[in-house]
């Protein structure tokens, strides 16, 4: 040191000259064509003759498309931070994690009071400067679900919503001269930035040290703080010495990120053409020749925060690699029901990505998760100090031929998504019913969805799969290659490997009647029964589901049904059988299209907590027991969510063994979400003798007894010669893991 390593950067400093608006906004750009990577401003809110820095910034990241955008700095005292934490969060999601944050703690102290803010003197300004700080970052702090009760000297917050959280980590800067606020840098920032104009000599060594001894005392790397400068144009106009300056500054102090206060297009020109990349060479020569280690240092604060048991320096490059402490990572930690807490989540972009991924996963001795769309209820794709691999990357949906309607799916895409895109060709697959869940996860257990009845499960329509398996061997499973790893992918997939794209062929499917038929029977029992004999009496092109809950002591049932026709009295004659079983709340019957019924899922990152519990059972009829059970168990209000769903039909037409899903008799769906899990399996255990088996989609209890019932006797046991042959170290165990080296399974 002082070559702290960071990767050089260089930027310009435009005056915000209010007279002049659109050339301060043509400067901003110039800086971008000339190949400059950051474009600041100054912050003086007092300055009439300024246009405002923060609308300013706003709108040169929408005019460029590069370059990052910082005030230099932002007066703080008259940016209240809990409000610019919001403004610097949405600027950073706006543009596309291109802005940072320069903070100053105040000057011109008549003018700032004449705004109105309070007058402090230079010591209470380090302070509210450091409070300001905190307060900015707490409210970053998204996976904080608290909110935010800050007592400061200067700020205090009672109850602060937290977020936005920035899609990227916003490095803060501090314009600092004086040893307090250095010993800030040092303690706090991610960057110094003094204006070179007011340093005198030897001041840029001096504030090194000063920031580097308070970086150690705070327990930080002083390789944390990049160093940044304004920099004036040379009088002289020599191109070559102006390198040779800059090289200097770069090599013995340490400065890596070149700030030049010109408005003048021309010098911007030859400072990106000709200046920076000359210093970037001899730069790279330098610490070539000295053996300097470059690259950007990840702070203390989140190395603190890695998991034991990852060699996070060995992750495989190409690989996008989120670990606490990332910016990124509260939306990525948890699922849609399932709270997490990963040691690392790696998205690969590919297959090769997905084979590199499992190998270094299969190094570390942590928990393993397989991640598609994230909806998991037995599946458990994330966890607790382990790492998942998430195939959010892998999310291409193409038509490989249209004659045959056969598709190609990615792993990572999701189900609402894939409705979109084959509603343009007049088609659809019987997928589920909720557009946000990944088809990862469900193309590999059944896929219960809203044609179910008419055009089977979506297992059904899976022509082909690419697997990446537990030794890195990338399969090619269908009807011709690899046929027992086909037949064990469509029912017991997350077993045997991890798919990678999925090939179907999908149905031509029109406009679709869609209704919700909210009802209050007062007899829950009867109704149920009677529903069941009416849907599964009803032509195909009907499919079911009904949610029973409680209100103000009345059970209320909402019925949702699709009905495969766009005439209304053919919808009309398949609902009204259901509307006569009891009084109508409430109504709603339209023709509308497959992917607007699936367009029911927002993009907005998971924030699960906790663990869900749920039972399931599959019944081949709600026979009189059922019902009965059913209606004790919802009034006794054991079960918050509980819901019935119509299979049957087409699913009934593919023999028990031809797959591994092998419940083909089962005509409903049964799934109760509890809290208190012995109140539940009380009514559970009794439903279950009820049944032929379970859909382990909608189970979350791990009991291994389980396994007969969720795959059938049959196909357990060919399964666990697939298991032994596949996944013998049971790599792969993460949904209804199948015990390979057992007869009969141990708990
Ligand atoms: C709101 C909601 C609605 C649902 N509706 C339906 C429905 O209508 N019909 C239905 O059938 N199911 C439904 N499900 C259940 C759903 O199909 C399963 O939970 C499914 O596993 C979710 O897939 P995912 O990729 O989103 O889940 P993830 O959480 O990403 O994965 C769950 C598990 O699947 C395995 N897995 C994931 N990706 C792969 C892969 N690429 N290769 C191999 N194994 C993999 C892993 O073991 C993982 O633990 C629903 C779930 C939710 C939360």
């Amino acid at each position: 040191m002082p070559d702290y390593g960071h990767p050089l950067r260089f930027g310009t400093f435009i005056t915000p000259a209010a007279a002049q608006p659109q050339n301060v906004v043509a400067l901003a750009q110039h800086t971008e064509r000339a190949g400059l990577d950051l474009v600041t401003f100054q912050d003086h809110p007092y300055q009439p003759a300024f246009l405002d820095t923060l609308t300013l910034l706003t709108w040169v990241s929408a005019q460029t498309e590069r370059v990052h955008v910082s005030a230099n700095v932002h007066s703080v005292p008259l940016r209240p931070p809990a409000v610019l934490a919001k403004a610097a969060a949405s600027l950073d999601l706006l543009s596309g994690g291109r802005f940072e944050l320069g903070l100053g703690a105040g000057a011109f102290w008549d003018a700032i009071e004449g705004l109105g803010a309070p007058r402090r003197t230079a010591g209470q300004a380090v302070t509210a400067l450091s409070e300001a700080i905190d307060v900015i970052r707490s409210l970053w702090a998204t996976d904080e679900r608290r909110p935010l009760k800050y007592q400061g000297t200067y700020y205090s917050l009672n109850g602060a919503k937290r977020g936005p959280a920035p899609g990227t980590r916003i490095p803060i800067a501090l314009g600092a001269y004086k040893p307090r606020m250095l010993r800030l840098v040092g303690e706090k920032a991610d960057g110094w930035l003094p204006s070179q104009g007011y340093l005198g000599p030897g001041a840029l060594q001096e504030g090194n040290a000063t920031i580097d001894a308070a970086a150690v005392d705070a327990g930080r790397d002083p390789r944390e703080i990049r160093r940044m400068l304004n920099v004036s144009p040379p009088q002289s106009g020599d191109a070559a010495s102006w390198i040779g300056e800059l090289v200097s500054l770069a090599a013995e102090d340490g400065v890596s990120t070149f700030i030049l206060a010109a408005d003048d297009a021309r010098l911007i020109q030859i400072f990106g053409e000709q200046v920076a990349p000359a210093v970037r060479e001899a730069v790279a020569d330098e610490r070539r020749d000295r053996g300097t280690v470059a690259g950007t240092v990840r702070p203390a604060a989140a190395l603190a925060l890695r998991r034991e048991g990852i060699d996070y320096d060995a992750v495989p490059e190409g690989v996008e690699a989120i670990e606490p402490g990332d910016a990124s990572f509260p939306r990525v930690r948890s699922n849609y029901l399932r709270g997490g807490n990963p040691g690392l989540v790696l998205r690969p972009r590919d297959t090769a990505g997905v084979v590199e991924a499992l190998a270094f996963a299969r190094r570390q001795p942590v928990p393993l998760g397989i991640r598609s769309g994230g909806h998991g209820v037995s599946g458990r794709s994330t966890n607790d100090g382990g790492i998942v691999l998430d195939l959010t990357h892998l999310d291409g949906i193409e038509v490989l031929d249209e004659a045959t309607r056969r598709i190609r799916v990615g792993a990572g895409a999701r189900w609402g998504e894939v409705a979109a895109v084959l509603d343009r060709y007049g088609w659809a697959l019987s997928s589920g019913d909720y557009g946000g869940v990944g088809v990862g996860g469900l193309a590999t257990t059944g896929g219960i969805g809203w044609l179910v009845r008419e055009h089977g499960l979506t297992i059904d329509h899976l022509r082909a799969l690419e697997v990446v398996l537990a030794d890195g061997r990338v399969a090619r499973a269908s009807e011709t290659e690899e046929q027992d790893l086909f037949w064990g992918m469509r029912g017991a997939g997350a077993n045997f490997g991890i798919a990678t794209s999925f090939q179907f062929e999908v149905d031509e499917v029109g406009p679709v009647g869609w209704a919700q038929l909210v009802q209050a029977p007062s007899d829950l029992a009867e109704y149920l029964q009677r529903w069941g004999e009416v849907v599964s009496g009803s032509p195909r092109d009907l499919t079911a589901n009904l949610i029973i809950g409680r209100s103000s002591g009345q059970t209320v049932a909402t019925v949702m049904a699709l009905v495969d026709s766009d005439d209304p009295d053919t919808i009309l004659a398949r609902l009204q059988p259901i509307a006569d079983l009891a009084p109508l709340v409430d109504s709603s019957v339209q023709v509308t299209a497959y992917a607007a019924v699936m367009g029911n899922a927002s993009n907005e990152p998971h924030q699960g907590q906790g663990e869900p519990l749920t039972r399931s059972v599959l019944v081949d009829a709600l026979t009189p027991e059922v019902a009965e059970l059913s209606r004790q168990l919802v009034e006794s209000g054991t079960s918050r969510f509980f819901q019935v769903r119509s299979v049957g039909g087409a699913v009934a037409d593919v023999p028990p063994d031809a797959t591994a899903y092998g419940h083909r008799s089962a005509g409903f769906s049964i799934v109760a979400f509890g809290s208190d899990a012995a109140r539940l399996d009380g009514y559970w255990s009794r439903l279950r003798a009820l049944g032929s088996g379970l859909y382990l989609s909608f189970e979350t209890s791990r009991d291994p007894a389980l396994l007969e019932q969720a795959f059938g006797a049959g196909n357990l046991e060919r399964l666990r010669e697939l298991k032994r042959r596949y996944d013998p170290e049971n790599v792969f165990d993460g949904n209804f893991p199948i015990d390979a080296g057992a007869a009969t399974l141990s708990a």
